[in-house]
C-alpha cells in the first residue's frame, strides 16, 4: 500500500485536469477489472462482473485542490486561483509545478524576506492576491515560451516521506489518494465475487461534487460505499470537539456531514460488519461533504455510505496518514459488501 499511495500522492491531478492520474490508475488496474471506460466528466469506471444479481459501486475521488494559472505580467510574476478549498494563509513559501501544454515547469509562491516586511504586513494574514509565482524568469515573453498560458492547472510540488514511524507518512492530495489507493487494492484483490463491482474513480469532487453526479447515474446500483478522506487529529492547540476523530484508531464511518445522513439501515451494515471481522472504527459528524451527498440521491435513491480515512492538516500544503487506517478502511469496505448483499 505504501508504494502506491506515494505514487498517487505525488502524481498531479487538480479537479478537470485528472488525466496523469487517471492514466496512473488505469495502469494499476488495467488487468484486474473486465471493463474499463470513462463518461463524458471523465470519471473512470471499471467493472468487475459478479454472478449474482447485486450490484455495488465503490467510489473514490481521484481530483485534488490546485491552482490555475490566471495572469502573467510583464515581469514574469504568475497570479493564479485556486480550485478548491484552500486556507490561503497555508500557500506563501513553497514550490508548486505548472503543467503547461508543452511540459512541467517548477514554479515558487515567495514570501518577501522579513527584513524588508513592515511589522504591519507581518501581521495580516496572507491573501491569494498577495502571492504571485516565480518561475525565475525576468519577462512574460520568456514565460510564455515555456508554454505558460492562462488555464494552465498546477499541483503543489511535494514528495512523499516517512515520518517518525514507518506506517506514518506525509505527503500532498492523500484527500484523496489514499481512498485510491484502496479502491486500486480491492480491485486486485476481490475475485470470482457474486456481485458486480463498479470500482469508480470520480473527477472534480473538491469543486463540488461534479463527477459523482454522472457516474452514479450511468450505472444502476444496489449499494454504494464511498470511501474519502477527512480532518483527522490530535492537532496541536485544537480542542478534541473540533477535531473529533484521530489517525491510527480506523476508518471514520461517516453520520453525517452537509449534504448526507446515514441511513439506519446502512448504518447496521457498517457496524455489524466491523464487529463481526473486529475491525477498528471511529464515527463523525463532518462540516464539509463527499461525494456521498451527490450519490445516495441519485435516481429513485441509493443506500449509500461514506467510509473516511482520517488524514491530518487536510487541505493544506502536507498532509499525514496512518497506513494502518487504509488497511483497515479496506477491510471494512470488503466486509461491509459482504453483509450488504445478504441485507439489501
Ligand atoms: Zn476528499
Amino acid at each position: 500500500m505504501k508504494e502506491l499511495l506515494k505514487k498517487l500522492s505525488e502524481a498531479p491531478g487538480v479537479s478537470g485536469h485528472e488525466n496523469t492520474i487517471k492514466q496512473i490508475i488505469i495502469g494499476e488496474i488495467k488487468n484486474v477489472v473486465d471493463d474499463i471506460k470513462e463518461d463524458s466528466m471523465g470519471n473512470l469506471i471499471t467493472t468487475k462482473k459478479g454472478l449474482g444479481k447485486f450490484k455495488v459501486m465503490i467510489a473514490a475521488h481521484m481530483d485534488e485542490i490546485g491552482f490555475m494559472v490566471k495572469y502573467i505580467d510583464d515581469k514574469g510574476f504568475i497570479s493564479f486561483e485556486t480550485i478548491g478549498g484552500f486556507d490561503p494563509r497555508s500557500l506563501g513559501s513553497q514550490r508548486v509545478k505548472i503543467h503547461s501544454s508543452k511540459k512541467d515547469i517548477t514554479g515558487v509562491i515567495g514570501l518577501k524576506p522579513p527584513h524588508i516586511t513592515p511589522q504591519e504586513e507581518k501581521d495580516k494574514a496572507l491573501k491569494l492576491e498577495d502571492l504571485r509565482i516565480d518561475v525565475g524568469l525576468g519577462t512574460k515573453e520568456e514565460v510564455e515560451l515555456l508554454g505558460i498560458k492562462p488555464g494552465d492547472p498546477i499541483t503543489r510540488d511535494i514528495s512523499f516521506s516517512e515520518l517518525g514511524k514507518e506506517n506514518i507518512v506525509s505527503c500532498k492530495s492523500f484527500d484523496n489518494r489514499a481512498g485510491c489507493a484502496v479502491l486500486i487494492e480491492i480491485l486486485k484483490k476481490i475475485k470470482k465475487q457474486d456481485y458486480t463491482l463498479y470500482g469508480v474513480f470520480t473527477t472534480q469532487e473538491e469543486v463540488g461534487l461534479r463527477g459523482a453526479k454522472t457516474a452514479a447515474y450511468g450505472i444502476d446500483i444496489d449499494f454504494a460505499i464511498i470511501i474519502d478522506s477527512t480532518a483527522g487529529g490530535p492537532l496541536p492547540k485544537t480542542e478534541a470537539d473540533k477535531v473529533t476523530i484521530s489517525l491510527g484508531k480506523g476508518p471514520s464511518i461517516d453520520l453525517m456531514d452537509r449534504g448526507f445522513i446515514l441511513s439506519e439501515k446502512v448504518k447496521e451494515i457498517l457496524l455489524k460488519a466491523a464487529k463481526e471481522s473486529e475491525i477498528p472504527y471511529q464515527t463523525h459528524i463532518s462540516s464539509g461533504s463527499t461525494d456521498g451527498a451527490a450519490v445516495h440521491i441519485t435516481k429513485e435513491g441509493i443506500p449509500t455510505a461514506v467510509i473516511s480515512i482520517p488524514s491530518k492538516y487536510i487541505h493544506s500544503t502536507v498532509e499525514i496518514v496512518d497506513l494502518n487506517d487504509l488497511d483497515s478502511t479496506l477491510k471494512l469496505t470488503m466486509k461491509s459488501l459482504e453483509i450488504a448483499k445478504n441485507i439489501l
